[in-house]
Parts: C-alpha cells; sequence; structure tokens
C-alpha cells in the first residue's frame, strides 16, 4: 500500500499490472482499478490538451459567448483612432476583429505594474496588437499566455535578469512598457513595432502557426536568403528588417512579422520570399489589404 501512497499514476499502473501477474484468473477488482487509471490519465492528457493547446475548438470564434454591442463600439472606437491595420478593415472585418480583441481582455489577467493603471483603452490596443497578426488564423486567444503585464516605461524582470521594453515569458505572460507600445503604433510605416513584435513571439509560442517550427522557421529563412541572393537594388537589408532580426530565427521572424505590417509592400516588392512565407503562414495579404508603404 506504500507504493500507492505515492500517488503517481505510473507507479498506480505498476502496480495493477503486478497484481494481475499474481492472479492469473480474471480478477473485475483489478480490471476496474486498472480501467479508473486508465481514465484518469485520459483526463489528464485531455485538461493539458484544453489548456496549452492553443488550437483547440474551445478558441474558435463560433464558439465564443456573444459580445454586447456597446463594447463593440468603444473598440471601434478606440481602434479607429490607433490602430492602422484596424482602419484599414471593411465593416464585416471591424466587428470580427472588435468581438476577437473583446475575448482576447475577457482571458486575460491585466497587471499594471510600477504605479501603472491599466485604463480600458489600453487593453483594447493592446489586444488589437495580438489580434492583427492571428486575424487570419481560426484560433486568436493565445491561452498559453494567461497574463498581460504593463509598466509605465522599460523595467527591470526578474526573471529575465535584464531591463526590457516587452517580453514573452513561457511561464505565460507577456510583458510590455507602455511607453515603447505607443511609439510603435504612433509610427505605422517604420517597421519599429513593440506590440506586434512581441505578440509575434506569443503566437510562435503558441504553435499556431508552426507546428513544425524548427524546420518552418527555417524554411522562412531559407526563403530569405534567397531573396538577398537575387539583390535588393540598391535598397539596403537594414531598411527592410532591423538588425535586431540578425540576432536569432525567432527574432528574424518576430522583425519579419513588423514589416509585414508596417512596410507590407516593400517586402513584398523586395523580397518576395519573405513576403509569401508569411502570407501562407498567417493566412493574410497585408499588402492589399494596408496599401501603404
Ligand atoms: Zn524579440
Amino acid at each position: 500500500m506504500q507504493v500507492i501512497k505515492n500517488n503517481t499514476i505510473f507507479v498506480n499502473v505498476v502496480f495493477a499490472f503486478v497484481l494481475l501477474e499474481d492472479k492469473p484468473k480474471f480478477n473485475s477488482a483489478v480490471f476496474a482499478l486498472f480501467l479508473a487509471i486508465i481514465l484518469t490519465i485520459w483526463v489528464i492528457i485531455a485538461r493539458r490538451h484544453l489548456k496549452f493547446n492553443a488550437a483547440h475548438p474551445k478558441e474558435v470564434y463560433s464558439k465564443l459567448k456573444p459580445v454586447h454591442p456597446k463594447d463593440l463600439e468603444f473598440i471601434k472606437s478606440v481602434l479607429l483612432k490607433t490602430n492602422f491595420f484596424f482602419a484599414s478593415l471593411d465593416e464585416i472585418n471591424q466587428k470580427k476583429f472588435a468581438v476577437r480583441v473583446m475575448h482576447f481582455i475577457r482571458s486575460k489577467k491585466w497587471v499594471g505594474i510600477r504605479g501603472f493603471q491599466i485604463t480600458p483603452e489600453n487593453k483594447v490596443q493592446i489586444a488589437a496588437s495580438a489580434i492583427m497578426i492571428s486575424f487570419g488564423l481560426s484560433s486568436f486567444v493565445l491561452s498559453r499566455f494567461r497574463q498581460i503585464i504593463v509598466s509605465p516605461d522599460s523595467s527591470f524582470i526578474e526573471d529575465e535578469q535584464k531591463f526590457a521594453d516587452g517580453l514573452v515569458n513561457k511561464k505565460g505572460y507577456i510583458y510590455l512598457s507602455w511607453q515603447s507600445f505607443e511609439e510603435g503604433f504612433s509610427n505605422s510605416t517604420d517597421g519599429i513595432n513593440l506590440g506586434i513584435h512581441e505578440m509575434a513571439h506569443a503566437v510562435d509560442f503558441s504553435g499556431l502557426i508552426f507546428p513544425d517550427r524548427g524546420y518552418i522557421l527555417t524554411k522562412m529563412m531559407d526563403s530569405y536568403l534567397e531573396d538577398m541572393k537575387n539583390q535588393l537594388n540598391g535598397f539596403s537589408e537594414e531598411e527592410l528588417l532591423r538588425p535586431y532580426s540578425k540576432t536569432d530565427i525567432k527574432e528574424f521572424f518576430a522583425v519579419a512579422v513588423e514589416s509585414f505590417f508596417e512596410r507590407p509592400v516593400i517586402m513584398k516588392e523586395k523580397t518576395p520570399g519573405l513576403y509569401e512565407f508569411l502570407k501562407e503562414h498567417l493566412k493574410m495579404d497585408t499588402a492589399s489589404i494596408l496599401r501603404a508603404v
């Protein structure tokens, strides 16, 4: 009985098998115990799946609770002033976007640090930076990340032991400096946007677009290098993607997504392989939606 007290599934399974071996004739009590153990394992696996697999139908748009029209109007009024992507959508897609923003807001715990008071407007703007990236995908809540932490400006983050403007931590939170977030959206054509950058990491880590991440990100890099071989015709690499993209492959992806939204026409023209890659995987043609620089 000492074994059962340890209360681990693995030990219980072994224990059940030992009992079965001791008694060659069918023993219904042991069989029931065995079935109970299998059922417990199944429930645990199913719960983990619900919690961590962001692509689960639980997050699918059509299965979510309705949103009050007043909330939709509020979201629209905030985003028409602050989000260039939302402003370029037609009415039907603006409604879809606003509904997704509301569900994203509801699904998170919002925490202001160093005295920052998060307003309803702040929440809408931050949620929108995530919804932009996942807008072409069926799943968008990023359930792996349960908490959004916002500071007035750059803060020291204990988990990373460094000062940061933004980061996505695999413990389940997204951290943003509000000052940098606002700066990102104040210029929508320079290819620098903290909110888009961090949410691109969050979408990437959620496995929404890259089930086989290592392989697909390498393919993305290959298509970009192929673009480089074909020359940028006088256009510098830094003008398209800021040098931080060279840090590693996940930063390359996040920086490329910033440009995919803020400089889609240039990206499509100068690095068509990279543009097509992002268009295919994010299921969105930003160059035609935005028709911007
Ligand atoms: Zn990054």
